[in-house]
């Protein structure tokens, strides 16, 4: 089975709206698609539907941004209920600072001799109140300022250079705990992106499965082949499930197709095992 357990629509920072998400990922031989949207659960009734007419298999996601010693973090929660009252509250929380930290990227940028970047980022985002730097990359890209979206994180909107400004999301409990309140499996993104030292890595996986947590992305869109291999064990070493999915957010942005990734290896335990769909 083709199990995609990570992806964006336009409720967060994917350029395609959450049916056409779907209808694409079914076309792509996708099986079992979770919707993994930043901080937001708008997208989940749409998608479930046009996952039903095209009949395939949908598991309702999230993707929590977490501020954790001073870097961000992201945890996806599968199986979540979308009703839960917890959950929407939290995640509220999370997202609220959004619009006001995406006029101070504007600022900085500005004063990189980028001007009106708000406006050209917010033209990016169909729902306003998740502008994100994906957004604001788009705007980079489009106004010729850097020549894709890799350049635009690499020069502007990362710590250090300007279009950065640092945002306190939530804590690692808070995320967990809301996750797993609402009936969810609690997943560690991309743990390849973080530049955490392997000692900070193991601490993170330590508190994490204090709170709760049960699984760790190994097969990413954001890994290499050998980041498969070292997750894929790190996984196994701390007894977390592993989970597939790749991240997309738009057919013409650098990363990997929905479905298009390689199988977990057979030794892994996967996090879908315990899920409903
Ligand atoms: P934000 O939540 O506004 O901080 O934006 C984070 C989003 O930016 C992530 O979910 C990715 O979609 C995107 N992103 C972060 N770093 C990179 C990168 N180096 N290259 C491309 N996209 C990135
Ligand atoms: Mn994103
Ligand atoms: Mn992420
Ligand atoms: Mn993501």
């Amino acid at each position: 089975m083709n199990i995609d357990l990570h992806c964006h629509s336009t409720m967060s920072d994917g350029a395609l709206a959450p049916r056409s998400l779907v209808l694409r990922a079914a076309e792509k031989g996708v099986d079992v698609l979770a919707l993994t949207d930043h901080d937001n659960l708008g997208g989940l009734a749409e998608a479930r539907a046009a996952a039903d007419e095209a009949g395939i298999r949908f598991i309702n996601g999230v993707e929590v941004s977490v501020t954790w010693r001073g870097a961000t973090v992201h945890i996806v929660g599968l199986g979540i209920d979308p009703a839960n009252r917890e959950l929407n509250v939290g995640l509220e929380s999370v997202r609220g600072g959004r619009v006001e930290r995406a006029r101070a990227m504007a600022a900085s940028l500005k004063s990189a001799g980028i001007e009106a970047s708000f406006e050209g980022a917010m033209r990016f985002a169909q729902n306003p109140v998740m502008i994100s730097r994906t957004h604001f990359a788009r705007f980079l890209v489009e106004s010729g300022v850097v020549e894709d979206s890799r350049a635009a994180f690499r020069r502007y909107l990362v710590p250090g250079k300007p279009g950065y400004s640092p945002y306190d999301w939530t804590t690692l409990a808070n995320a967990v705990g809301w996750i797993r309140g609402a009936g969810g499996a609690a997943v560690i993104a991309h743990p390849g992106r973080y530049s955490l030292s392997a000692a900070a890595l193991a601490e993170l996986i330590a508190e994490f499965r204090a709170a709760g947590g049960v699984g760790i992305e190994v097969v990413t869109g954001n890994h290499s082949t050998d980041q498969f291999r070292l997750f894929g064990a790190l996984s196994r070493q701390h007894g977390l499930l592993a989970s597939r999915g790749s991240d997309f957010h738009a057919p013409e942005e650098s990363g990997v197709e929905l479905g298009a990734l390689p199988a977990l290896a057979p030794q892994l335990d996967p996090v879908w095992r315990g899920l409903a769909f």
